[in-house]
């Protein structure tokens, strides 16, 4: 090879790589021997199957969160070069946050540092906050988190090829006047913190000589604001906190302390079973714990808090020491502004297709609590489906044209099963022929009319964890078989188009819920319809979430606070 051949090729060779431009070649000819140091990241390219060197697909994740570290720790497809941000460099265990706020477990018991995993993986990770996505150039924007850098800039932008989307959501005040400034939220470890700070302040500022029982009163109301797991947790563990700790370490103003939990609805905990909230109910009134339902906050000046009562409409103000508000989710600013650059603005949440891809955009993918599915209704597509089927083009079904399509439609459309269920029927075919009599034949009427129902069961998926980490686990399945499935796609046939979807559609199992009730008591709902409240569902939950814990160090770790706590009680210094 001539040397001008060879300049021409290196040349070309780094044009062609331009993202390569950090490739360093320092030739020293030393001894007659060629040192070669490069600095070019070899992650970003890979061999295909014959051997040919391709650009890695750029995969950029945005959050660290149940979804997110969910997804990246089962993605293990070397053909993609993930970067994450998020200005959280841990994940966070979050159903053992109540139990932070009053120290029962330690904040670092239940999180687990992100760099160990990006280590393992080979991923990079960048700590900052992605403030815009602009979709239509491939690009998101982000701020360092504490909006300085060393260079002296705090913002970035960054390609991708693919983007994933698990920034979870926000606290939603309902804009009621004076809760950002005056409640305290319970979403962050930093905010479970805060509680358990404010808490100790309370009891220490109640204290203080000199103060009427008045003042000690109002310093020793602490408001928790919504019925739903996380406030009813948050009500239980402080009363537990109030009765097995403080009554010995602040036995003088024991007496002036008062819980008040605020429902907006007739019932807490009304995604449970009945039987679960009336235990609940009964329960908290035996404790003491002040329960009104039907009360709306109406807004929270620093000293007060006001509710509106449903029904009556009188509104009633009351002095406070704390409120800790947890009334429900809503979507961030960054995925708000999202939304309307790719016409879902009038939408409450961001959605996908049942693959999780955001609907209305290229490659961009969304799970977790920003997220929710847009199931498609199987009366949308009865014509398509009928049409497809009817492979003779006769007008009418017959069995085996019947029998082609049943499982497509059952894997498409998951209401279909529930829809089943609900009806007691073994198959779609038993409902058929409910419609359709001894005919052999189904017309276009008849299995329109057989499946008329079946949208009713479509449900939106609930905002937990337990959704959230069945996403990211999903989602990375298919990632690592992505090659495979482009060639020999696996999912269900396309009604409204040719051959058949690269994956199975996202499929939700749900294991089950708790709800702790405080005491050493716990509300289980597990599959079926099984309820069990009491001492032995508590233990059930210390193993069911001691299991779930993402590694043996916080798993121990949780272990060992749960032993210090039983033995000496829970730690009261404000530090
Ligand atoms: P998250 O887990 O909230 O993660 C979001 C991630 O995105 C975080 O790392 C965050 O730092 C990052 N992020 C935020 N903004 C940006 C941005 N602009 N750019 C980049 N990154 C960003 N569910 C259950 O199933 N069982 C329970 O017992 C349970 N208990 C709970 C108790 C409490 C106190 C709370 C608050 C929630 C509880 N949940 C429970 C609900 C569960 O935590 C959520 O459903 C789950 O966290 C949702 O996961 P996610 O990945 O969507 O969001
Ligand atoms: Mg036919």
């Amino acid at each position: 090879m001539s040397s001008r051949n060879f300049y021409n090729r290196a040349f070309s060779f780094f044009k062609e790589y331009r993202s390569a431009s950090k490739l360093l070649v320092l030739s020293t000819f030393s001894g007659g021997g060629l040192l070669v140091y490069s600095d070019s990241a070899p992650w970003r390219r890979t061999l295909t199957s014959d051997g040919q060197q391709v650009k890695k697909k750029k995969v950029v994740v945005l959050g660290s969160g149940w979804s997110g570290y969910s997804f990246l720790s089962h993605l293990n497809n070397p053909n993609y070069d993930v970067q994450v941000v998020s200005p959280r460099n841990f994940f966070l265990f979050t159903p053992l946050l109540p139990s932070v706020t009053n120290g029962t477990v330690e904040a670092r018991s239940i999180v687990e540092p992100i760099r160990g995993l990006m280590r393992k993986k080979g991923f990079e990770y960048t700590e900052a906050e992605c403030v815009k996505i602009d979709a239509s150039n491939k690009k998101i924007h982000c701020k360092s988190k504490d909006g300085s850098s060393l260079k002296g800039t705090s913002e970035f932008d960054m390609d991708y090829d693919i983007l994933v989307i698990a920034v979870g959501a926000k606290p939603n005040t309902f804009n009621t006047p004076g809760v950002e400034e005056h409640a305290h939220f319970l979403k962050e470890a930093d905010d479970a913190l805060k509680i358990r700070h404010s808490v100790i302040d309370c009891f220490e500022r109640a204290s203080l000589p000199d103060l009427t029982e008045e003042e000690r009163k109002k310093i020793l109301h602490f408001v928790v604001v919504g019925g739903g797991p996380t406030g009813v947790e948050f009500s239980a563990e402080l009363h537990d906190f109030l009765v097995e700790d403080v009554a010995k370490i602040y036995p003088k103003v024991q007496e002036f302390t008062r819980i008040t939990l605020l429902e907006a609805g007739d019932h807490i905990l009304n995604m449970f079973d009945k039987r679960i909230t009336a235990f609940a109910e009964e329960k908290f009134q035996r404790d003491g714990i002040d329960l009104k339902t039907k009360s709306m906050v109406v807004g929270v000046t620093a000293d007060e808090i006001s509710t509106k009562e449903r029904g009556t409409g009188k509104v009633v103000s009351e002095p406070y020491g704390m409120v800790v508000w947890s009334t429900g989710i809503g979507s961030r600013p960054v995925i708000k502004d999202f939304m309307t650059q790719i016409g879902q603005g009038q939408r409450r949440v961001l959605a996908t297709d049942e693959w999780l891809r955001v609907e209305g955009c290229d490659s961009v993918y969304a799970l977790g609590d920003t997220a929710t599915i847009n199931q498609r209704k199987v009366m949308e597509d009865i014509a398509a489906i009928f049409s497809k089927a009817d492979k003779g083009e006769t007008g009418t079904l017959n069995k085996k044209e019947f029998n082609g399509v049943v499982k497509d439609i059952c894997q498409r459309y998951p209401q279909v099963e529930l829809y089943l269920k609900k009806k007691k029927l073994r198959n779609i075919a038993t409902l058929l022929e409910s419609a359709n009599g001894d005919n052999t034949e189904v017309n276009i009427e008849t299995f329109k009319q057989a499946l008329s129902e079946v949208d009713t069961q479509m449900k939106n998926l609930p905002a937990t964890a337990q959704v959230a980490s069945q996403q990211g686990k999903y989602l990375a399945k298919c990632f690592n078989k992505m090659e495979k499935c482009e060639k020999k796609p696996e999912g269900p046939l396309r009604f409204r188009g040719e051959s058949r979807h690269r994956f199975q559609p996202f499929r939700y199992r749900h294991f089950g819920s708790f709800a702790p009730l405080g005491g050493e008591q716990t509300a289980a709902e597990l599959r079926g319809d099984w309820v069990s409240i009491g001492h032995s569902s508590q233990w059930l939950w210390y193993s069911v979430y001691a299991s779930k814990l993402v590694s043996w160090r916080t798993r121990s770790l949780v272990v060992s606070d749960w032993v210090r706590r039983f033995i000496f009680g829970r730690d009261s210094s404000s530090i």
